[in-house]
Order: structure tokens, then sequence, then C-alpha cells
């Protein structure tokens, strides 16, 4: 057993983790049908379900599995896509928008099924409220709301004014929001080992610490790590914004974005339950959004901040504590117990990347914040088309995705322009 393994970085899930094992790291030649680079959700999700489908499959983790955005995420589970319908309406029609929305109720079934039928322990909750911050917030949420109603068949949805939303989120902030009864959250590092735990006794074998340094692709792919190999005849590459340029046309088309996230002291049972009443996942409208959120343990998860750069922003904690006092200021006396970060995979368009290269290497990538759910989805369309079936995958292979342009350095400045315009209209 390797004992230099990595640990997964300091926060509130990693010390609320559930018991579970440390995986070899891979030594020597190895060989198995598929190889999956990355131990996430959309890693373990195609692992498992190629595993059930009667595959053999490796899968290689740089790190520990849920090192990554997966067990550092705000863990809330959403239908739908980081992009608005209406902009993949625009590239593929309403007919195949309408089966991509579906595909994302799908995701969460999957989530639920999979949390149920593996009896993960990961406090899946449903309930979510999208929170205006301005008067036209709350008028484009109506606009949506009964856009997806109409043309999606997605009923249950409730637009809440100001004085009913402040019953729910006690919080001087918002205009109104959108209630999501679908939407949920959950621990989502428990919920990443958890589906480990059910990948291994499926018949997938983990190991950690095993980066992928170097891919041989070609008809008989070979993925070499710094202490051995694995030869297999498909490659599953799903290394979200740790990838890195292992594979440099998909590396082109997205940019990872820092995000954060803080976790107050306790604050007591009917405290927590002050905040947020019906335990909903929350997140506001802006483009540089805020995102909360109650633990099982009475504290809030507070996440907002963004960086476009690979650095954390400096003062984080402060600063997170800033804008948790913006939306609740009767935490003034509450100290923050963790503060952590991670990637997100952004997209030009944030429509999330799926698909094929050279006949035998599928990717899942470029979720751009919204990979919850999606990533499960993910690895079940990427299981069916290794088995034969590229239908459902092959739908999203036909979003048109740009690269950034630039290169690894110059990208970076030109997102933060963007961005900082994107900034301004949210003060407007
Ligand atoms: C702070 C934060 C908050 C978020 N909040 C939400 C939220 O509330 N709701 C939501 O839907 N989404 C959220 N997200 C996004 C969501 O967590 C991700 O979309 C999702 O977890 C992506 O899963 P993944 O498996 O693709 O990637 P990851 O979980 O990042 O896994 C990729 C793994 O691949 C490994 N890897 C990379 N390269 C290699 C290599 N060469 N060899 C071997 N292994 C490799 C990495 O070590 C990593 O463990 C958040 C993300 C962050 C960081």
């Amino acid at each position: 057993m390797n004992d230099q393994r990595p640990a997964h970085i300091d926060s509130y899930y990693a010390a609320t983790a559930n018991a579970h094992p440390v995986h070899p790291c891979l030594e020597g030649e190895q060989c198995a049908e598929v190889a999956v680079i990355g131990g996430g959700l959309a890693g373990l999700s195609a692992a498992l379900n190629l595993a059930e489908r009667g595959h053999s499959v490796i899968l290689l983790e740089g790190a520990r599995v849920g090192w990554g955005a997966s067990g550092r995420s705000g863990g809330q589970i959403l239908t739908g896509y980081a992009c608005d319908m209406r902009k993949l309406e625009g590239y593929l029609g309403l007919a195949d928008a309408q089966k991509l929305f579906a595909l994302s109720r799908e995701a969460m079934g999957i989530v639920r099924q999979r949390v149920l039928r593996h009896g993960m322990d990961c406090e899946l909750q449903m309930g979510y409220v999208h929170a205006a911050i301005k008067p036209r917030h709350l008028q484009e949420l109506e606009e949506y709301r009964e856009h997806l109603e109409r043309h999606y068949g997605y009923g249950g949805q409730e637009l809440w004014d100001r004085e009913r939303l402040r019953e729910v989120v006690d919080s001087p902030r918002y205009r109104g929001g959108l209630w999501d009864p679908h939407s949920g959250h959950l621990h989502p590092l428990n919920y990443t080992l958890g589906l480990a735990e059910a990948a291994a006794r499926a018949g997938v074998r983990i190991y950690e610490n095993s980066r992928v340094l170097r891919l041989e692709r070609g008809a008989a792919p070979v993925l070499h790590t710094a202490a051995g190999r694995v030869r297999c005849q498909t490659v599953v590459v799903c290394g979200n914004a740790y990838i890195d340029g292992l594979v440099p046309e998909l590396w082109r088309r997205i940019m990872p974005v820092g995000t954060y996230i803080a976790a107050t002291e306790p604050l007591g049972e009917a405290r927590a339950a002050s905040l947020i009443r019906n335990n909903a996942a929350v997140c506001d409208t802006n483009f540089v959004l805020d995102y909360f959120r109650l633990s099982a343990d009475h504290r809030l998860l507070f996440g907002g901040r963004v960086s476009y750069s690979t650095f954390d922003p400096p003062r984080l904690k402060e600063s997170l504590r800033r804008r948790m006092l913006a939306v609740y200021p009767q935490l003034a006396d509450v100290r923050m117990d963790w503060c952590w970060g991670g990637f997100v995979d952004i997209t030009m368009n944030r429509a999330p990347h799926f698909g094929r290269l050279d006949g035998n290497l599928y990717f899942a990538q470029g979720f751009s914040g919204h990979g919850m759910a999606l990533t499960g989805l993910a690895g079940q369309l990427i299981a069916e088309a290794v088995h034969g079936d590229a239908s459902r995958l092959d739908l999203f292979a036909k979003i048109p995705h740009r690269p950034f342009p630039g290169g690894r350095w110059l990208r970076t400045p030109a997102l933060v322009l963007a961005m900082a315009w994107f900034r301004l209209r949210d003060l407007l």
C-alpha cells in the first residue's frame, strides 16, 4: 500500500466523510477492456455502468476518489443545464432540446435511484430555490418557468414574491424566487465515495495516486502512470478541469474557473432552520452567484466568489463571510470553520461537452458548474455507447463547442475581461 498518497483537501466534507477504503496505486502492467481516467462522479458513473454491463474496467485516479470537484462541490443537484434551454433550442431545434431536457430529468432520477439502491448515506434532500436579486430577474424567472412548463412539460415550479420567499429564506436580499421541488442537494463527497464503493463491488478495479501522465491513443490504447501502465481497447476521459493537456483537443474547449465555499460553525437546529425553513438549496440569479444550503449538522455552507486565474483569491474566508452577511446579516457573530475551493470546467457556451474521439476515446467534460446530477447521466450514456448504442450520447455530440481563443495563458486574461463585463451586469 502506498503511504505517500495525497489526501482529500481540508474541507467540511473531508471532516465528515464516511469511512472509505484506500485503493492501491497502480504498479506494473494491467489489462482491461475499458480504462477510465478520473475518480470523480463522471468517471465513477461510467465505470459502474460499464461493469454492470459486464465489461472489465480499470479506473485510474490521480489523487483520491472524490479529490476533485465532486468532493468539494456545493452539492446542489439541479435539473437542466448550466446554459438556458433556449440556447440549446437555437443549436438543435426544439425537438432535440426537449430530448436533452428529458435526459437532465433522467439525471435526477439516476441520483435518487443510486442513493436508494446502494443505500448511500449522503443526506439527499429535495427542494431548490432560485432567488432573484433584482425585479428584472424575477420577471426573467417567471418567463423561464412558463417556457419550461409549456415546451418541456416541467410543472410544479412556483414563482414566489418577496414576502413568500422571506417565509422560507430569511434574507432581506431577495425580490422573490422560483421554487423547484424536483431539484435538491446532498453531501457530495459521501455521494462520490458511495458511488466508488458500488463500482468496486460491481468489479471495477480502482487505483488511486495513479495519475495518467501519458496516453497512447489508437486501436490499442496504453495509459502510462509513474509506476505502471494499462492496456485497453477503450478509454473514457473524465478528468474535468484537472486533466491539463492530456487530450489537447478536449483541454482547449474548457476553462478551469475557481469557485469557493465556507462552512460556518454549527448553528444549532433552530437557528439553522430559521435561515432556510424548508431545508432547500438556494442559489441567486447573478452571473457571479452565491449558492448555499444547510448541512445535516446545522451549519450554513455558503458558496460564492470565482477566480479566473489558477490562484485562490486573497483573504477568501473574509470575503466569503462578507458575501454571507449581505445575505444573512443576522449571522454577524458566527465563526467560519472551513473554507475551500475547487475548479469547475466551463465551456464557451456553458453547454456540457460529451462525445467520442478516434472511435474509442469517450469523454464527458464542461459541466460548467452544473455537474452533480449530470455526471451520473454522462457516465450512463458513455456506457451505453461503449456497449453499442451511441444514440443518446450522440445527441450531445450535436452541440457545437468552440475552443477558447489563445493558449493556456492567453485565454485567461481574455476570460477575465469577459467576466468583468458580466460582473458589471450583476451591478446594473
Ligand atoms: C466549489 C465547487 C462547487 C460546486 N458546486 C456545484 C453545485 O452546487 N452543483 C453542481 O451541479 N455542480 C457543482 N460544482 C461542479 C461539480 O462539482 C462538477 O461538475 C462535478 O463534480 C464534475 O465531476 P467530474 O467527475 O467531471 O470531475 P472531478 O470530480 O473534478 O473529477 C475528476 C478527477 O479526475 C482526476 N484526474 C484528472 N486528470 C487525471 C489524470 N491525468 N489521471 C488520473 N486522474 C486524473 C482528478 O484528480 C479528479 O479527481 C461545483 C464545483 C466546485 C469546485
